[in-house]
Formats: C-alpha cells, sequence, structure tokens
C-alpha cells in the first residue's frame, strides 16, 4: 500500500539531510578549530564557516522547502498523530518558519558583530576593561532588540529569544518557576552557609595530565559513553559536538592543580554525549536527530555530573581505582572525599559554582537580561547592577569586572536573552529524570553503587534519548517523567543531600 505522500516525504528528507550534511561539515571545521587547528588557518577558517552558513541558511528558507511542508501539513493536523514522519514535519516546520522571520541581511550584520564582538571580549575580560565592550554591547542589545521584533508581538520582548534554545518557554513561565525554585533555595543557601564548612584541600595537589585523562576517559566508557562513535580531545572551553549518531565527540581541559576540573568536566559532556548517542537510528540526518532543547539537553550532562557523578554510590564503587591512579588520596577516607566534591560556597564565578548555589548566579543573569531588553537598566550602569546583586543574591561583591559581568562568553558571542535559563531548566529537569528512573527502577542506586550503569542509561534512553527532537521540551518531559516540569524532584534531591553533609537540623 501506498503511504501518503510518500514523495513529498522523501524529497522534504532529502532536503532536509542535505542542510544538516553542510551545517555538520561546519560542526568539523568548528571542531578542528576548537583542538588542533593552527592559528594561521583562523581567518580562512572564519570564512569557509561563514561560507556553509550561508549556504545552510540559503537551503533552509528556500521557498520549495516550504511549499512541501505545506503539501505535507495534514500529517500533522492530528495532534495524535505521533508517528516520526509527523514529528519530522511538525519540527521542520517550526524551523522554517522561525528561519524565514529573520531577514538574510539581519542575520549577517549580527554574525559579524558578533565575531567581533567575541573577539574584543577574548582581550577585554584579561584586561578587565569593560569600558572596551561598553559600546560593543550595547549594539549587542539593539540588534537583540531588533531580532525580538521579527517575531509577532507576544507578552514579553524576550519571549521570541528564549523560545529559541528552550522552545515552549516564555519570559513568564521562566519567571514563575525561577520565584519558586528561589523562594526555597535561598533559605537551604542560608542553612548551609551558617553550618561548619567542608574542607575540600584534598582536591588540591599535583595531577599529573596523562594520568587525569586516563581516568577520566576510564569512568566515561564505564557510564556508558561509546567510543567507537566518539572520542575524546583537548581544548579551552569543553564541548561536545555531533556530526553523526556515528560520530558524537566529547572536548576536555586539564587543570593539574585541581582534579575536579577534567573529571567532573569530562562526565559532563559524556552525559550530553550519551543522550545524542541514545537518540533512534532513524531519526539520523534529520532536525529532530538531535536533543530536544538547552535545557533538556543540559538536564542530562547534569544528571550525569552531579546526580550520579557526586554521589556516595557512585565513588563507593570508583575510589579505590582513584585512590590507585592517585596516590594521595591513599590516606583520605571516601566521606572526606565525597564531602570535598560537593563543598558548597557562595562565590564570585558560575562556572566553578556548586550545585546548590549554581542557580542564583543564573537568576541573577536572566533577570539583568529582561531588564536590560526591557530597556529598564543600561549598559553603561550593568557592572554595578551585577555587584549589587551579587552582594544581594551572594552575599559576595566582585573587586573586579573581569570575575564579574565580563566572566561569561554569553552576552559577548550571542543576542542578549534566552540564554542563561536553560542551565537552571536542566538542573531542575535532571533530578525530575533521575527520580522517575529510580521510581521505575528502585535497584538503581545499588547498580550504580556496582559500577553497572547500564540499568539507568536504558531507562534514559527508552524514555527520554531515543525520542530525540521529535517532541518540544515539555512534552518530552511529559513522556519522560509522567510530569511536567516542577521544582519538587530537585528540592527534595538537594534537601536530603545536603542536610546530610552539613548536618542540618
Ligand atoms: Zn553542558
Amino acid at each position: 500500500m501506498r503511504v501518503p505522500m510518500e514523495n513529498e516525504l522523501e524529497q522534504l528528507k532529502t532536503r532536509l539531510t542535505e542542510i544538516h550534511d553542510l551545517q555538520s561539515a561546519a560542526a568539523v571545521l568548528d571542531w578542528d578549530q576548537a583542538t588542533y587547528m593552527p592559528s594561521g588557518g583562523a581567518e580562512s577558517r572564519g570564512r569557509q564557516l561563514a561560507t556553509l552558513a550561508r549556504i545552510a541558511h540559503e537551503r533552509s528558507v528556500d521557498d520549495a522547502l516550504g511549499k512541501l511542508l505545506e503539501t505535507l501539513s495534514p500529517l500533522t493536523s492530528t495532534p495524535t498523530n505521533t508517528s516520526t514522519d509527523a514529528s519530522l514535519v511538525r519540527m521542520a516546520r517550526r524551523d522554517y518558519e522561525r528561519a524565514t522571520k529573520i531577514p538574510p541581511a539581519f542575520t549577517s550584520r549580527l554574525y559579524d558583530h558578533m565575531s567581533k564582538s567575541y573577539n574584543a571580549w577574548t582581550e577585554a575580560r584579561p584586561a578587565n576593561d569593560f569600558a572596551r565592550m561598553q559600546p560593543i554591547l550595547e549594539k549587542t542589545l539593539d540588534l537583540s532588540r531588533e531580532m525580538a521584533s521579527f517575531f509577532p508581538a507576544t507578552g514579553h520582548i524576550a519571549d521570541p529569544l528564549i523560545d529559541a534554545s528552550d522552545p515552549g518557554m516564555s519570559a513568564t513561565s521562566v519567571r514563575a518557576l525561577f520565584t519558586e525554585l528561589r523562594r526555597e533555595l535561598v533559605p537551604l543557601v542560608e542553612a548551609i552557609a551558617s553550618s561548619k564548612q567542608i574542607d575540600d584541600t584534598c582536591l588540591q595537589g599535583n595531577f599529573p595530565e596523562a594520568v587525569q585523562l586516563a581516568f577520566g576517559e576510564k569512568v566515561v566508557r564505564q557510564l556508558g559513553y561509546d567510543f567507537t562513535r566518539g572520542r575524546q580531545d583537548k581544548t579551552h572551553h569543553p564541548f561536545m559536538t555531533r556530526f553523526a549518531l556515528g560520530d558524537v565527540r566529547i572536548t576536555t581541559r586539564v587543570n593539574e592543580k585541581d582534579l575536579g576540573d577534567a573529571l567532573f568536566g569530562t562526565i559532563h559532556e559524556s552525559g550530553h554525549a550519551m543522550y545524542e548517542q541514545g537518540t533512534a537510528k532513524v531519526l539520523d540526518g534529520l532536525p529532530i536527530g538531535q536533543g530536544a532543547s538547552a535545557g533538556v539537553h543540559e538536564s542530562q550532562s547534569r544528571l550525569w555530573e552531579n546526580l550520579v557523578g557526586r554521589s556516595l554510590a557512585f565513588w563507593t564503587h570508583f575510589y579505590p581505582a582513584l585512590q590507585e591512579a592517585f596516590p594521595s588520596f591513599r590516606t583520605v577516607p571516601l566521606k572526606t572525599f565525597y564531602a570535598a566534591i560537593n563543598k558548597v560556597e557562595r562565590s564570585l564565578v558560575r562556572v566553578d559554582a556548586d550545585e546548590v548555589t549554581y542557580n542564583l548566579h543564573v537568576m541573577i543573569r536572566f533577570d539583568l537580561e529582561l531588564e536590560m531588553l526591557e530597556g529598564k537598566l543600561a549598559v553603561r550602569d550593568l557592572p554595578e547592577a551585577w555587584r549589587a546583586r551579587y552582594k544581594a543574591d551572594l552575599g559576595v561583591s566582585s573587586p573586579d569586572d573581569k570575575n564579574g559581568v565580563l566572566q561569561d562568553v554569553h552576552w559577548y558571542s550571542s543576542p542578549i536573552g534566552g540564554t542563561f535559563q536553560g542551565y537552571t531548566i536542566g538542573n531542575i529537569f535532571a533530578a525530575q529524570a533521575f527520580a522517575s528512573a529510580i521510581k521505575a527502577q528502585p535497584s538503581i542506586p545499588s547498580d550504580i553503587a556496582a559500577g553497572n550503569f547500564a540499568p539507568l542509561r536504558g531507562w534514559l534512553t527508552e524514555h527520554l534519548y531515543k525520542h530525540g527532537r521529535c517532541y518540544l521540551p515539555e512534552e518530552v518531559m511529559k513522556l519522560a517523567t509522567g510530569a511536567p516540569l516542577h521544582i519538587a524532584p530537585y528540592m527534595n534531591y538537594l534537601r536530603t543531600k545536603y542536610s546530610e553533609l552539613y548536618n542540618l537540623g
């Protein structure tokens, strides 16, 4: 029997796979730039990437693609049709509508400005020079507003920007979620801050790079990151990249004075990678063959890094191997090490923050972004507003901008708005997914303590990974856990773990 619109579907897949291939080729060039490319290659590499991006963009806004999607739209008219083809048409249409709203001339202006901004930031940050970034950031803010203006007016100017990385979320929904989380989180942070602090000096020392790399690889191999379909290389700012289902790579960086950097960074990236490696084969090469959103992706890196990698069960299994690899731990009891890797501290720098205070860093940025977009906060007043919020929310204040408003690359390399909330959405959903996995398979914690990660990975693959981007984030969250995104499992997790670590009453 002939499948309805079989020819059109085939044509659609061919077109989408070509776009995907152009983007994958660009991703290989990007990966190479961040790992092995000699500095002399920078100029031509920038041009090569721009060429590929332009061709991919032209194809993704092609009228013929629009017509095909129109013809195929009956496939999506039944909301209950959850076949892969219907999902493909639904998501491809979403991408097409988004892409065609943004004029190509604007895209190249933005691209140009952002690459200048990024280059300026790489010098301005070490020089602690916000004055240099101020006019550039003002222009970024203008461009961000312009970008939002291409979309129909919604409740908030940031909505289209948030929707770009976390589809379906809005300023209102993220604010509501953050307000609720903040109410619960602040008293916990205060209770911890007034308890006896954990001593984490055992994590400092001399840990040879080669040994750290070997140990990290051993760990993520056992977690289930498949090296026959991946590899790990060194870089400055670690990331995960997918070229295809059969080639999902991770990168890491090593600090020989601090054991945690490479180890938890590697586990984090392997979490992103296992998500990609777990997507269904039939989705490969299509725009639905990838993680569902920034937030859902981050939930998986954080699930493996924090809920698994910073748990006592995990270290019950791995600690002897760690002591074997790094002799300084032979005299450190497991409980001391476990406490050290979970030390909570109100600090200045987001990327170094522990899992309890981390979200407060995110909320500061999210609120300041919205205020800037609303026109309530001028860029020149940003450093002061930043300091005031750190003082109020975390009780610390940076003497310089280097570790203040200049610390994150986001506002200097992409439009302002919608860039940070995914981290906290990730933290919240990580706990929700983990709780659901354990509810379904109560042996998971003891499996982890025995070094067997297959049951957890299997559950995640079956309920979340295999779906790729067939559904919107809220749909896939519900599908996996039976409930919409909510903070109860996350607060439960934090309270249980840290009450014990800090002897809270
Ligand atoms: Zn991540």
